[in-house]
């Protein structure tokens, strides 16, 4: 792994046509500010598997989501077909779907029939999607997902919906599957922020298989949200978040660059901690 490696573990996809107006206001909100066509990237496949390779990004991670913010549009099947009209071999696309439980009430259906697509796991989003992450099913597929190795990250943190319910992205919810999982690569996506890092920041320390990653963090706010993120650099995750919150997503990476950490805490975050993961 060379350190011209850069591994996004956080992009999504979808339809900008189809979001809710609280999302796409969110997402499309920054028009003007931008350096690249959010629209045409965001739904098609060759253009954005050519703009990451140009601002730098040697692998990405595509995010299902079947929300409501997306109006339900971007779904594993999506995603997957997203990745397989340019990437059928995933060698540069690696796919983490989406159970919403308010759609899908048979989870493990719904899973099964995922597994087929080829995913590397899964994105939950309870804060978003409104609902508890543990259930006696919930904690069944869990289960499955530590079985076959798979990766499940959660939204934690507070939710931009305007129908999400924050208190569902506390990372203690989580705590009851860390603990009844101990080989689940448990990914808390956004580590918890605004409001409780700190509480993410200790199941990383506590928890060998629980990771953060920084997506949706303004590279100058990572420090204050991650100030320990040297020391806890082995659990730390490159994610843009793109496009969400994105206006060059190259001068994103050069921001972060430029926080001075060491190269090797950087080599760790933006591919080496990936790399391990993913299996590389
Ligand atoms: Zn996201």
């Amino acid at each position: 792994m060379s350190s011209t490696e850069l591994i996004d573990f956080h992009i999504h996809v979808g339809d900008v046509s189809a979001m809710r107006a609280d999302i796409r206001e969110l997402v499309i909100g920054m028009a003007g500010r931008r350096d690249f066509d959010l629209p045409r990237l965001f739904s098609s496949p060759p253009d954005l598997l050519a703009y990451l390779k140009e601002e730098g990004v040697t692998r990405g991670v595509l995010i299902a989501d079947e929300g409501p913010g997306v109006n339900f549009a971007p779904t594993t099947d999506f995603v997957c077909d997203f990745r397989d009209a340019v990437d059928p071999e995933g060698t540069f696309f690696t796919v983490l779907g989406n159970i919403n439980p308010n759609r899908s009430p048979n989870i493990m259906a719904k899973h099964e029939s995922d597994a087929k697509r080829g995913i590397a796991g899964y994105k939950l989003y309870p804060a978003d999607h409104d609902f508890h992450p543990i259930s006696d099913e919930l904690m069944t597929f869990y289960k499955q997902l530590e079985n076959e190795g798979k990766i499940l990250m959660f939204h934690t943190g507070t939710t931009g919906q305007e129908d999400g319910v924050d208190e569902l992205g506390e990372p203690m919810l989580f705590k009851p599957i860390l603990d009844a999982c101990p080989n689940l690569t448990v990914v808390m996506a956004h580590a918890g922020k605004p409001k409780w890092c700190d509480q993410a920041i200790e199941f990383v320390q506590t928890y060998p298989n629980c990771y953060v990653d920084t997506a949706f963090m303004k590279p100058e706010m990572i420090l204050t949200y991650l100030p320990n993120l040297a020391e806890i650099a082995d659990k730390v995750l490159f994610g843009s978040d793109w496009p969400v919150g994105v206006r060059s997503l190259s001068g994103h990476v050069q921001q972060i660059r430029d926080l001075g950490l060491d190269d090797k805490v950087l080599d760790k975050i933006f591919a080496r901690n990936a790399a391990r993961l993913l299996g590389l």
